[in-house]
């Protein structure tokens, strides 16, 4: 081999180290996307204008936009080539220096073109011919992950959205290259990259380059996919599906330490079956399981999305409202919370049969340290237990 067929074959080598470097280096999915798209985008990778990404729901009915790279049109697309080239600023420059909180002002705008593309994967799209015009750009992303085939023309031209839609400025793509992200035979979503601003022709080594990113991308995206999804479990309880105690522990330094910044009131509820050996005993440990999944399914289906429920342990429960709600108005809450389960059937048992005790501590303008609340709303919780259970009691102090 001569130096020069050599020269080019060293220069794609190096940018797919660079990208796939980037890639490992990161669970984050916003910036594992970022790092493939701007693999398409810059001088370094794939020289393209634009790039975008389309990922499919969990069931893949439907692709959905998601992320998008390059200039938000012509003119500044110009302006941003001139800067690059007086910063010489490499591949591995741009990517070191992702900040997710200040993202590309120009990719954003671009991205938001595109805001609301729903790709229906149920519907069949023919074949597109190599010359037809303002072909809606969802039937090209579609026709892309049902063939599971790469597909580019020069000639074509697509549009986004159709010409009758009078909402906003259409977006024109024209030298169009579409590649599906494939990993055991599943599509995860569809890169969509183009030249729309120079006019360049996609040449077939762009190709090659972009289905290596494509394989890349589909191990990234299922990796940090997996990362997400292992966090969240580690985080719930197993039986019940509400938060776990060690992640109950992290949120109420947060909330406590969130709650002195800004002055607001926050509450702390610990709740305990009544006689709840009584319900093992009489009617066997899986009842009691089943008891303990309605009760927290009551819980979290009465507190508004902000506030937590996570069991403490075997059958207690704990509740941070974080709201802002009054030392009153908590003890509403909690009233509430406990009259609730009174009327609810559980375990498929008459409704008022299992009950809960609770107490509820506030976090004023004293500001106590996270244990001490904890501490007071377990005071209040065995006072109500003293004074007879199925009742609830406020912390004094
Ligand atoms: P009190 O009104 O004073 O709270 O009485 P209690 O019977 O609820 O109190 P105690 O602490 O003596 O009993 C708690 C019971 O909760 C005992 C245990 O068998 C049951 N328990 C704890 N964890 C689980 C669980 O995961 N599943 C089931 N089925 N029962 C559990
Ligand atoms: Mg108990
Ligand atoms: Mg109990």
């Amino acid at each position: 081999m001569v130096a020069q067929e050599l020269d080019p074959l060293l220069k794609e080598l190096r940018f797919q180290l660079v990208v796939t470097k980037a890639m490992l280096g990161t669970l984050d999915l916003d910036q594992v996307l970022y790092i493939i798209l701007t693999g398409i985008t810059h001088g370094d990778g794939l020289g393209m204008n634009r790039a975008f990404l389309f990922l499919a729901d969990e069931g893949g009915r439907e692709l959905r936009s998601s992320t998008a790279v390059g200039p938000a049109d012509k003119a500044e697309a110009h302006r941003i080539w001139e800067e690059m080239a007086e910063q010489k600023l490499d591949l591995q420059q741009i990517l070191d220096q992702f900040d997710a909180s200040a993202e590309d002002p120009g990719a954003r705008k671009l991205a938001q073109r595109l805001t609301g593309l729903v790709v229906p994967l149920s519907a069949t799209n023919p074949p597109p011919s190599d010359d037809e015009k303002d072909v809606p750009i969802q039937a090209i992303i579609s026709r892309c992950a049902q063939e599971k085939e790469p597909f580019f023309s020069n000639t074509l031209t697509a549009i986004y959205p159709p010409l009758d839609d009078s909402a906003g400025e259409p977006v024109e793509f024209n030298h169009i290259a579409a590649i599906p992200l494939i990993l055991r035979e599943t599509v995860l979503g569809v890169i969509l990259a183009d030249n729309s601003y120079n006019g360049n022709d996609i040449i077939p080594e762009q190709m090659r380059g972009l289905k290596t990113l494509a394989n890349l991308a589909a191990i990234a995206i299922e990796k940090a996919r997996l990362h997400a999804r292992l966090k969240e479990m580690a985080a719930l309880d197993g039986l019940t599906g509400v938060f776990n105690r060690r992640h109950y522990e992290m949120r109420l330094e947060q909330e406590v330490a969130r709650a002195r910044r800004n002055g607001r009131g926050l509450s702390l509820i610990m709740f305990d079956i009544d006689h709840f050996k009584d319900a093992n005993d009489n009617f066997g440990h899986e009842l009691g399981d089943k008891v303990l999944k309605d009760v927290a399914a009551v819980l979290r289906d009465k507190v508004r999305a902000e506030d937590m429920v996570a069991r403490y342990g075997g059958e207690e429960f704990v509740v941070l409202l974080t709201g802002g709600a009054t030392a009153e108005e908590s003890l509403a809450v909690t009233e509430k919370l406990r009259k609730a389960i009174e009327d609810a059937s559980l375990g498929g048992r008459p409704a008022g049969e299992i009950t809960i005790s609770g107490g509820v501590a506030y976090l004023g303008a004293d500001l106590v340290e996270p244990d001490k609340l904890f501490r007071m709303a377990d005071k209040a919780l065995y006072q109500a237990k003293q004074q007879g259970r199925n009742r609830v009691v406020q912390a004094q102090g």
